[in-house]
């Protein structure tokens, strides 16, 4: 068609009785809410889904007739009243009702930065797991009433819409949200004015916007260069999540570090902790280090009070995962930062150096800038030790301090609303509040089996209806033909969802292994071959436009799923996002997941399928390296175990996918069609019950929380106060101590003044005395230590001896003594070590120094 085309949009006039829809399409508490997100489906399907079940867009767009005649509709006026007065009885909770020991204090505020948050589908700020983690972070510390604040970006386009074609070809589009549309609001500044602030980049000033998102009791700033002000390449800053060059995503993280400190101050907001989530937030380090040398505090000290507040976790177990800029970009900033705060590049530099490399480190610089890291299970807590143990170069991993906690996810966002009403009946009245208490789950086992598969074939019915819809959509935008379309969905049928249905769904990175299941296609023929044993695979998931090796997976997939063997039991759902993703794992009976061992930081979907009743099969990685658990009547899943260390890739693969066929083959067909008279397997559901109790109350968010609060929030506050106090009295110590000591330590050695006896009956006492040269450091600098190991006895617990000053030698080296009387009989090791030590150090080994005898 010709001619202009002029737009306008027309909005209703919401009837009076109906004005605090309004509040309730503002606020995400909707994202976890599923009454208030019926309360806007219910008034029109069709409208729901077309706004992507967003309840502002939604709001803008319906029907005037439709508002009017529900306004005077006492049903749907009696399910908004109920929706409000449970949104206005969790918003009147009481600050931090739920924190165990209260461990904060009143003018305590968590800061928590990341580049990407995913509360809900119509909020596209997020590409995967790391958001996802984030919104639920943010979730849980409003269901817990956390003085808690998130910081991020407002990106223009979220992640990628994804279509496949025919052959699997991964289409990539990006669409620009409009603003008004999202849950999201301008902040005003005290005049009224939209709030802005600005980074300086090395030759210009970067104004942002700053917005704010409600999830419910908590607060997400985020950050917007769409502005006038800014020239149309700093307009881009923040166009598209993950987009752009390397100088797009450098001046991302300069604006969400920087910018995102900025906002807080002019908010007036004072936090004590600063949570850096994934080392895109670290640059925060450096407006905190500069707005305490502005209050005078020298550039050692300044690091010191800023990192004693510091948490830092990390997210992914590949080291070249972890953001990295080339030495040239860095310095440019960095010269243009250090003009005005007296201090030298090269310092700025070394923050983020890396051994064997000149680029700047991104994590590297998380790491040395603040004083509680972690990785995200224990797996991963040990690789990430491993991977960074070049911080503490002196220190074993196993020691250094890098710690872990593991992922949770947020039970009201993902788990289906068909369970609540068995849930309230056989665990109580409360059983949310009670979501980590092991003993609140055994009430699963008294669920009446019917009842519980009962609920289970609803949820996959409901799946089936999506994955009918997606799939006809899918195949028809690509010209397939209506008969074939029937081929393809001939086990998808909502009407008889009693099949077995396997899901995988995440992120197409390659070493997710995708296509593992694929590895010897004629075995994988054979495993689902039967007629009468149905069996049903689901894929779904974006690879990054850039990621050429993951979309080939997809093509791969797509292609094996065309072979007539295949076609209809392996499916290949386009466009994964968080609404596919709560309709797939509660729908699925099995989620798989077969990453390379240990490259799955933690994963997070499994927990979600866990808790809706699916069983896990997943390689023994990530959090299944925790929640697998065979030690009840039934085993809780599957685990495939790692492959010997020692094999090449394709052996690995190889051995790996054996084990898979072998429990698909030998252990989950077998057991999902054990089926009895009443139409299902009753050694399945005993799993499917285990799986919920003993899953759900460790892998849930308020879990994670918790232990952040206990271990790394409520602890970081206390050191940033202790580091503050007096003028930055201890931050200055600390500070001047550690250069000391850095200086002192090449020279620093020991050695041994006797060869003590090798036997020795029991009871008996043993002399060890050691000469330590200080070079000029003081005794109680030091620690002297001495560590008794048994060798064979495995899991024995090291034990440690302190040797103590006791006087000098003649060449004036100090002598440090130890009578050990040995409790134990048997062959015993030990060996001596020193470190330095002061009392202030939030870890003891946080200078990373130590030498040996
Ligand atoms: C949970 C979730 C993820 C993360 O899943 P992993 O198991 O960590 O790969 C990614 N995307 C969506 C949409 C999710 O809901």
């Amino acid at each position: 068609m010709t001619g202009t085309v002029y737009k306008l949009e027309v909005n209703p006039r919401i009837p009076q009785q109906l004005e605090r829809m309004h509040e309730l399409a503002n606020n995400l508490w909707y994202s976890w809410d599923r009454p208030t997100r019926g309360l806007f489906a219910s008034l029109s399907p069709s409208l729901w889904n077309l706004t992507n079940h967003n309840p502002k867009a939604f709001l803008k767009r319906a029907d005037q007739k439709c508002l009017e005649a529900n306004a005077e509709n006492p049903i749907f006026l009696g399910a908004l009243d109920r929706v409000l007065a449970s949104y206005d009885s969790y918003h009147e909770r009481p600050y931090m009702g739920h924190v165990p020991g209260k461990p904060f204090q009143e003018d305590d505020l968590i800061a928590y930065f990341c580049a990407e948050f995913g509360l809900h589908e119509s909020l596209p700020i997020y590409s995967g797991g790391l958001g996802i983690l984030a919104g639920d972070h943010c979730k849980a510390a409003s269901d817990m009433g956390l003085p808690f604040v998130g910081v991020g970006l407002f990106y223009r386009e979220g992640y990628f819409h994804q279509k496949l074609d025919a052959e699997g070809r991964q289409q990539a589009s990006y669409h620009d949200s409009d603003f008004d549309d999202l849950p999201v609001s301008p902040v005003l500044d005290a005049s009224g004015q939209e709030l802005l602030v600005h980074i300086n980049l090395p030759d210009r000033r970067v104004f942002a916007k700053v917005w704010e998102v409600r999830v419910g009791h908590v607060r997400i700033i985020l950050l917007d260069t769409w502005l006038e002000q800014n020239s149309a390449q700093d307009r881009e800053i923040t166009h598209r999540l993950y987009g752009g060059d390397k100088t797009t995503r450098i001046e991302q993280e300069i604006l969400l570090g920087v910018g995102g400190a900025r906002a807080l101050a002019a908010l007036g907001l004072k936090p004590t902790v600063w949570h850096i989530n994934e080392g895109h937030a670290a640059f925060l380090i450096v407006e905190r280090v500069r707005s305490l040398i502005s209050e005078g505090l020298p550039y050692e000290a300044a690091l010191e009070a800023a990192a004693a507040n510091v948490v830092f976790t990390t997210h992914t177990a590949v080291p070249a995962g972890h953001d990295h800029f080339s030495e040239e970009m860095m310095r440019r900033y960095a010269e243009h930062w250090c003009k005005n705060v007296g201090v030298s590049p090269e310092q700025v530099l070394a923050l983020g150096a890396e051994p064997g490399s000149t680029e700047f480190n991104m994590t590297a610089l998380a790491v040395r800038t603040s004083r509680q890291h972690n990785g995200v299970s224990r797996i991963h807590g040990n690789v990430s030790a491993s991977i960074l143990a070049h911080l503490w170069p002196q220190i074993d991993p196993a020691e250094n301090p890098m710690n872990y906690v593991t992922n949770g996810v947020h039970l009201p966002t993902f788990l289906a609303p068909e369970w609540l009403e068995t849930f309230e009946r056989y665990l109580g009245i409360g059983w949310q509040e009670r979501q980590v208490d092991p003993g609140n789950w055994d009430g699963i086992r008294q669920i009446p089996d019917t009842t519980f598969w009962g609920i289970r074939q609803q949820l996959k019915s409901m799946l089936l209806q999506l994955v009918r819809s997606r799939i006809r959509e899918q195949h028809l935008r690509n010209q397939g033909s209506p008969t074939h379309l029937d081929r393809l969905l001939k086990l998808v049928d909502p009407c008889n969802p009693n099949l077995l249905i396997i899901g995988f769904a995440r992120r197409f990175a390659t070493y997710k292994r995708a296509a593992l299941l694929f590895h010897d296609p004629q075995w994988l023929r054979e495993i689902i071959g039967d007629p009468d044993r149905p069996v049903l695979f689901l894929f779904a998931g974006k690879a990054h436009p850039a990621d050429q090796p993951g979309q080939e997976i997809i093509r791969r997939i797509a292609q094996l799923a065309s072979q007539p063997e295949f076609e209809g039991r392996i499916l290949l759902i386009e466009g994964y996002d968080l609404h596919l993703s709560r309709t797939l794992v509660a729908g699925v009976d099995v989620w798989l997941n077969n990453p390379i061992y240990p490259l799955e930081a933690s994963g997070t979907s499994g927990m979600k399928a866990a808790m809706n009743g699916a069983l896990n099969l997943s390689m023994l990685d990530g959090w299944w390296g925790e929640g697998y658990d065979d030690s009840g009547e039934v085993p809780n899943g599957w685990a495939i175990k790692p492959a010997p260390g020692h094999l090449d890739e394709a052996q690995r693969d190889a051995e790996e996918a054996r084990t898979l066929y072998e429990i698909l083959q030998d252990q989950v067909i077998p057991t999902y069609y054990r089926t009895g008279p009443m139409g299902y397997s009753p050694e399945w559901v005993a799993m499917a019950k285990r799986s919920i109790a003993t899953i759900t109350p460790r892998f849930n968010m308020i879990r994670m929380v918790n232990e952040y609060v206990q271990r790394l929030y409520a602890p970081a506050a206390e050191h940033g106060r202790r580091f503050a106090a007096d003028g930055f009295a201890v931050a200055r110590s600390v500070a001047e101590w550690k250069a000391k000591v850095r200086a002192a330590w090449p020279r620093v050695s020991l050695h041994s003044l006797a060869t003590p006896e090798q036997r020795l009956p029991f009871g008996t006492s043993l002399r060890i005395e050691v000469a330590v040269q200080l070079d000029g450091l003081a005794p109680e600098d030091v620690v002297v230590e001495l560590l008794v190991d048994r060798p064979e006895h495995h899991s024995a617990d090291i034990l440690y001896y302190p040797l103590t000053a006791s006087g000098v030698t003649a060449s004036a080296e100090r002598i440090y003594a130890l009578d050990l009387t040995p409790e134990l009989c048997g062959k015993l090791e030990y060996r001596i070590r020193m470190y330095p030590c002061h009392p202030a150090l939030i870890h003891r080994f946080e200078l990373g120094l130590m030498v040996w005898l």
